[in-house]
């Protein structure tokens, strides 16, 4: 049993002084009950709180710790390049060679600029994708999660789909306006949308895996049927690559899928753990960015050397590790098997999706394609299970609304302890 009174204590203090007491609104634990933990160190396949407990990692900070925590290469590129600058300013050879990474490594990616966050990548996508275009509106899908810009700050509802509303205050109308929602994996909807609006729409933007209303999957025949929609229109595909980009395969679901889109954007993975994101695509469109074109964008800290070098580290280490891949998706598969198992054991029958390593269990017994359908799971029983998990030293995304990410420190014995705590916390949710 985990007891966690300083990070209760720090939590109560945390509050004083920072909004809701985190600096990201999921860190806190309001949707499952409880105190967010506070962690002091992370090490391979786990992490350490104020209070001396133990999880083993299912986020990895979100994504970005695809071989667990402090990787030696990556902690040694850091801090090697410590010593010759924190910031620059000035242009360094390293981002020539982390540019030339990426555009080896994601099929879509000609010219790439670098960026602090994937929030900014998909900002300055899609003004890029406007300033190219000449239009205005663009087209998002109810339940991706494109970082927190004011575009994609819009709530799908009937009302919503011809006319944005924004989800936020602080989103004008004005700028809900020019963001156009449909549910994800609905082609038709798009097609309604593109003829409500003819000439109008610069850019249509997705998660090509969704990984932000859980884990959702692009039905066959969606992603290339967007690509198909952006040829006929002249409109901007860009893939929002923040979480599956390094992750699903070296060239993010791109390469999976087998669909190549104009733009994409970067995040998570790419910094190895320091506050990186990209956008790319292709030649003619990236160069409409400033100071080759027209299209405003900078950064004081953008390309930091000591990102660089982080980001450098574990791209090359994936790069030139491809089997991490079937590592990764065999590790995964065991899991999400041997939780259906337990499933069938306890005579319960919830919704898994998994694609590579990431997989999302959610709490409803419908098969969950899009927001809607994930939206029916339970939260409440969802809050249970995330408790009765970290009681047991599990650590999850505090959120049915989250994917849950596997890294190549996760053994077959953490599965198996993974497992057993599963089969018991589900065991405890019901009553
Ligand atoms: N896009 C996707 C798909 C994401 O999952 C996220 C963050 O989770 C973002 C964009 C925003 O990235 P950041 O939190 O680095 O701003």
């Amino acid at each position: 049993m985990k007891i966690a009174p300083i990070s209760n204590e720090l939590f109560e203090r945390a509050q004083h002084s920072i909004p809701g007491g985190v600096n990201s609104p999921v860190r806190a634990f309001r949707a499952v009950g409880g105190n967010p933990r506070f962690m002091v160190s992370a090490k391979g396949p786990y992490m350490f709180d104020e209070d001396g407990n133990q999880y083993i990692e299912f986020i990895n900070s979100w994504g970005p710790m695809i071989l667990g925590h402090a990787p030696e290469m990556v902690q040694q590129a850091v801090q090697e390049a410590i010593p010759n600058s924190l910031s620059f300013g000035a242009p360094t050879r390293k981002e020539i060679e982390i540019a030339e990474l990426i555009i080896s490594m994601v099929p879509s990616v000609e010219k790439v600029r670098m960026v602090n966050s994937g929030t900014e990548a998909t900002m300055s996508a899609i003004r890029v994708a406007r300033g190219y275009t000449g239009r205005s509106k663009i087209i998002k899908f109810e339940g991706c999660y494109h970082g927190h810009g004011d575009s994609f700050l819009i709530a799908a509802g009937s009302g919503a789909i011809t006319l944005g509303v924004p989800d936020s205050p602080g989103v004008t109308k004005g700028v809900a306006l020019d963001t156009l929602t449909a549910p994800y994996n609905n082609l038709e909807a798009v097609k309604a949308l593109l003829n409500a609006n003819p000439g109008e729409v610069a850019a249509i933007i997705l998660e090509p895996v969704a990984g932000n209303m859980g884990l959702v999957l692009p039905k066959p025949e969606f992603l290339q049927g967007l690509r198909q929609l952006c040829d006929q229109d002249g409109i901007v595909l860009i893939f929002d690559e923040v979480m599956t980009g390094f992750r699903l395969a070296p060239g993010g679901a791109q390469e999976l899928y087998g669909v190549t889109p104009d733009m994409t954007t970067l995040g998570k993975i790419i910094g190895g753990g320091m506050p990186v994101g990209a956008y790319g695509g292709k030649k003619e469109i990236m160069d409409y960015v400033a100071p080759a074109g027209p299209v405003y964008q900078a950064g004081t800290l953008s390309g930091n050397p000591i990102a660089m070098s982080a980001g450098m580290a574990m791209l090359q280490h994936l790069h030139s590790n491809p089997s991490i891949y079937n590592q990764l998706e065999s590790t995964t598969t065991t899991i999400v098997e041997g939780m259906k198992e337990n499933m069938q054991k306890l005579g319960l029958n919830y919704s898994i999706n998994q694609v590579g390593s990431m997989f999302s269990i959610f709490f409803t017994e419908q098969p969950v394609t899009d927001f809607e359908s994930a939206k029916t799971s339970d939260t409440a029983l969802f809050g249970r299970y995330f408790n009765a998990m970290l009681q047991r030293g599990i650590y999850l995304a505090p959120s049915q609304y989250e994917a849950l990410f596997v890294s190549t420190a996760i053994t077959d014995e953490l599965v198996s302890k993974y497992l057993q705590a599963n089969f018991e916390a589900l065991q405890e949710a019901q009553q």
